[in-house]
Formats: C-alpha cells, sequence, structure tokens
C-alpha cells in the first residue's frame, strides 16, 4: 500500500530535455520516450504545441512561462519546483526549446537539483541555430564563405547590446543571433560602426521549422525596416554572414500558407 513513507523514498529523477526548434519530427528518441513515460512535464513557450503532443495523456503539465517579458514564473520558483517534484518520487521531464544547455538555463537548473542531491539527466534537442538555418536552407559552414560561426545572444539590457562587436565583424564566419528581434536595428548600426559592410548578408528568420516560417533576407542596411515592414514576431533567429547568399539557391521547406501565428 502506498504512503507517504513509501513514496518518500521512491526515487524522483528530472530529465533536462531539449525539445528542437518546432518541428516534432526533430524530437530525439530519448526525448519521445520520455515524455511517454514522464509522471509531469514542466514546459515553456518555445515548446511549440505539436511537441506537447507526444506526452502521456496521464502526465500533469506545468507551464513555466518564460515569454519576453512575461515570466510566468520566475527562475527561482521553476528551480524549486523541479526540486519538489523530484522529492515527491515524480519522474519529471523538464521540456526547453531547442537544446537545453544553448541559451536555455538549463545549466542553473541543474545546479540546483544538485545542490539538493536531486538525480537528473540530460537529453539534447535541435538548437535553433542548427534546426532553424537547416529549414531556411542556409548552411552555417560552407569553404567558400565561413569557416568559423558564433552563437550570441542579443538580448538587450537597458536598450544596448553588451556584445563584443569587434569579434563578431571577422571576415569568413556566420554570426547567428539568439533572442536578437527587438534589438536588431541597434545589433545592425554596432556592426556597421565597428567595420562590417553595410551590405553583409543577414537572414531573419521566424518560426524556422514550423507552418508559420517566414525568412526575411537583405544587408546589414536595409534589415531593420524589412523586418518592420514583414512584421516579424518572436521566435526569431538571425543569421548574418556571406552564407545567408545560399538561402535562394537552397531553400527546400515549404511552410503551409496563411497558417497564421501561435
Ligand atoms: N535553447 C534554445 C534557445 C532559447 S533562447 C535553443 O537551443 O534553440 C530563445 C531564442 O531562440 C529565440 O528568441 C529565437 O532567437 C531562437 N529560437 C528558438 N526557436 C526558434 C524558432 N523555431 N524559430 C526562430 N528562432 C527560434
Amino acid at each position: 500500500m502506498a504512503d507517504i513513507n513509501t513514496a518518500s523514498i521512491v526515487a524522483g529523477r528530472v530529465y533536462l530535455v531539449g525539445a528542437g526548434p518546432g518541428d516534432p519530427e526533430l524530437l530525439t528518441l530519448r526525448a519521445v520516450k520520455l515524455l511517454q513515460k514522464a509522471d509531469v512535464i514542466v514546459y515553456d513557450h518555445l515548446v511549440s504545441p505539436a511537441v506537447l503532443d507526444f506526452v502521456s495523456p496521464q502526465a500533469e503539465r506545468i507551464y513555466a512561462g518564460k515569454r519576453r517579458n512575461e515570466h510566468t514564473m520566475r527562475q527561482e520558483q521553476i528551480n524549486a519546483l523541479l526540486v519538489k517534484l523530484a522529492l515527491q518520487g515524480k519522474q519529471v521531464v523538464r521540456l526547453k526549446g531547442g537544446d537545453p544547455f544553448i541559451f536555455g538555463r538549463g545549466g542553473e537548473e541543474l545546479q540546483t537539483l544538485a545542490v539538493h542531491g536531486v538525480a537528473f539527466e540530460v537529453v539534447p534537442g535541435v538548437t535553433a541555430a542548427s534546426g532553424v538555418s537547416s529549414y531556411a536552407g542556409i548552411p552555417l559552414t560552407h569553404r567558400d564563405y565561413a569557416q568559423c560561426c558564433m552563437f550570441v545572444t542579443g538580448h538587450l539590457k537597458d536598450g544596448s547590446a553588451d556584445l563584443d562587436w569587434p569579434s563578431l565583424v571577422r571576415l569568413n564566419q556566420t554570426v547567428v543571433i539568439y533572442m536578437g528581434l527587438g534589438g536588431l536595428p541597434e545589433i545592425c548600426r554596432q556592426l556597421i560602426a565597428h567595420g562590417a559592410a553595410p551590405d553583409l548578408p543577414i537572414a531573419v528568420v521566424q518560426d524556422g521549422s514550423i507552418a508559420t516560417q517566414k525568412v526575411v533576407t537583405g544587408t546589414l542596411q536595409d534589415m531593420p525596416e524589412k523586418v518592420l515592414l514583414a512584421k516579424l514576431k518572436s521566435p526569431c533567429l538571425t543569421i548574418i554572414g556571406d552564407v545567408v547568399k545560399l538561402h535562394q539557391e537552397l531553400s527546400w521547406y515549404t511552410p503551409v500558407q496563411g497558417a497564421s501565428a501561435n
């Protein structure tokens, strides 16, 4: 007979799982297996509804938010929740968009679990840089254009992005910017001010890998205006560098016409 004592000795565990950029076909096999056996799923705003279709109907679902400017649960509350659920003996899936270790604060969540002696595992996911660029037909490296690729966050603090601009304007590299939509005009301005060519190609991809995907290409100079005209909405990934020239030739994914973003 299950009572509080037996429940407390059942080992709970937290699985930090990457959900990929949106298309559920990009989930790993391990992620799907865990979604089907977990007792509870704690998921972020970036996790696409189609991915949640793989969650067992018996599992409890807890939305942890994290939309920009709408932190439904503060990070400390999420950390405490994961510890609490695991100590109740539950098998918890902490589901995050993309890869949990890339701009996902997965490391912070695991540190709290480690402090409390909670067992955990990590399941990598396809990060936006990789998944979104693939669905946009933009290879991040190419022998003719880029031998190196950087992932940076464009999230602005007090209106300015605290980035190492000289390192971002080097030749023969691709720069991928996560969370950079709001700060795009400032980012383009700073790159040009630090020596990047005003006609350097840039792409902004909204909703990569799902039906509402939109790809807007341009140059550092004209992109801020193009993004406004296209009325792009978050999440958007920015790709800067000569590899963007390949988009026209290599674009293969056809999003569903007329699909509306959720
Ligand atoms: N851990 C995630 C990134 C979280 S930061 C990962 O590995 O992908 C959130 C940012 O990721 C968004 O602001 C956006 O820049 C990018 N992003 C995630 N999914 C995306 C998608 N489907 N399309 C475009 N950008 C996406």
